[in-house]
């Protein structure tokens, strides 16, 4: 028996996400088998055996570049098939969840999206997921013997434990139903950091009272090495990008550090960043729900404290 990891990449290098999927796969203890498909970079594959994996399979068939869900699920579940593997392993991911299932349909396997720990094996297989938007856990016993988990960001560290592997070609047959559902345009995300990817967010809400006023933000996360991220009204009002929107029905982030600026903290907002590790909310008024969910907080005009804390980070 051995485990596949499906690893996700973008511009060629492997998502940290799926890092922690592979570092996740060889803590359970069986051989690791990673599948990148699409165009990725030699070296960030051969480096796939340093978080774990015994051997990397590449199906490079450029037809994969695009992230087409019928068609990544016909793969894995070859591969699955393939590498006798009992368990798929992949990131809890805008992409990996709707594969998740349709993989666990077409094996036959039990399924646990948002998985946070290893299982507990000691009776059956249980794992922990995380539900209600991250304010509780539930623990499932996945009783298949074929099982897809999802992983939950920073579920899992991807720290090295070996090193380089040789890649091996992995050629795919697919048909045209595998592309019944068309990518007709995609738009790349702007800002030098990835928001889902992001260890930091810097965030900005109405407080910040207009799109001309983003560049004090783009500042501080330009120096935090930070991603930018914003409230619902934000992107809906066209200020950012709705790529950047982030919230329950928006890209929910996990980083070390949420910087909240001139946001109120509606529970819709809450619910996409309550998984971060430290919440620092700037609002000037101090009964601002999101001093509740806050480790800091300053109570303070944007305006002025902002472009403060720039210059003292850059200072230090
Ligand atoms: P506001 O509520 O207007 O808050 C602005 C904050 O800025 C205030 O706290 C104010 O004190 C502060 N402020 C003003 N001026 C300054 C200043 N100069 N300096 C510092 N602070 C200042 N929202 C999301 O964000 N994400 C979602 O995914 C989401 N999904 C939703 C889904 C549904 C079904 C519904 C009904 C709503 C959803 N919302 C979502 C909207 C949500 O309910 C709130 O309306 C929204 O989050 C408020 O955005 P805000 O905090 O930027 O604005």
């Amino acid at each position: 028996m051995s485990i596949l990891v499906f690893v996700e990449s973008a511009e060629g290098q492997i998502k940290k996400t799926s890092l922690e999927a592979v570092a996740y796969a060889h803590a359970l203890g069986s051989p690791v088998t990673a599948i990148a498909l699409g165009a990725v970079d030699q070296g960030a594959l051969e480096a796939l055996g340093k978080y774990g994996a015994q051997k990397v399979l590449h199906a490079s068939d450029a037809r994969l570049n695009e992230g087409v869900i019928q068609a990544y699920t016909s793969v894995l579940v070859k591969a699955m098939q393939d590498e006798n593997a009992d368990i798929l392993v992949l990131a809890n991911s805008s992409l990996g969840t709707p594969v998740a299932a349709r993989v666990a349909i077409k094996t036959g396997a039990s399924l646990a999206t948002n998985v946070t720990d290893l299982p507990e094996t000691s009776s059956g297989f249980v794992v922990k997921r995380s539900i209600y938007t991250g304010k509780a856990f539930a623990k499932v016993e996945l009783k298949n013997q074929k099982k897809v988990i999802a992983l939950k960001k920073n579920a899992a560290e991807a720290k090295e434990v070996g090193s380089n592997v040789t890649v091996t070609p992995y050629a795919v047959t697919l048909s045209d139903a595998d592309f019944a559902v068309k990518i007709l345009s995609s738009e790349k995300a702007t800002g030098e950091v990835l928001l889902p990817e992001a260890n930091i967010v810097v965030s900005g809400g109405r407080g910040m009272k207009g799109a001309e006023h983003w560049g004090i933000l783009e500042e501080l996360a330009k120096t935090l090495h930070a991603a930018t991220g914003c409230s619902k009204p934000v992107s809906d009002m066209g200020w950012r990008p709705h790529h950047e929107h982030v919230g329950q029905t928006g890209v929910k982030v996990a980083p070390q550090l949420y910087i909240a600026v001139g946001i109120s903290g509606a529970i819709q907002h809450l619910a996409g960043v309550n998984s971060s590790k430290y919440i620092v909310v700037i609002n000037k008024d101090a009964d601002a729900p999101f001093f509740k969910a806050a480790d800091y907080g300053i109570v303070g005009d944007a305006f002025d404290v902002v472009p403060k804390l720039t210059e003292a980070l850059k200072a230090a």
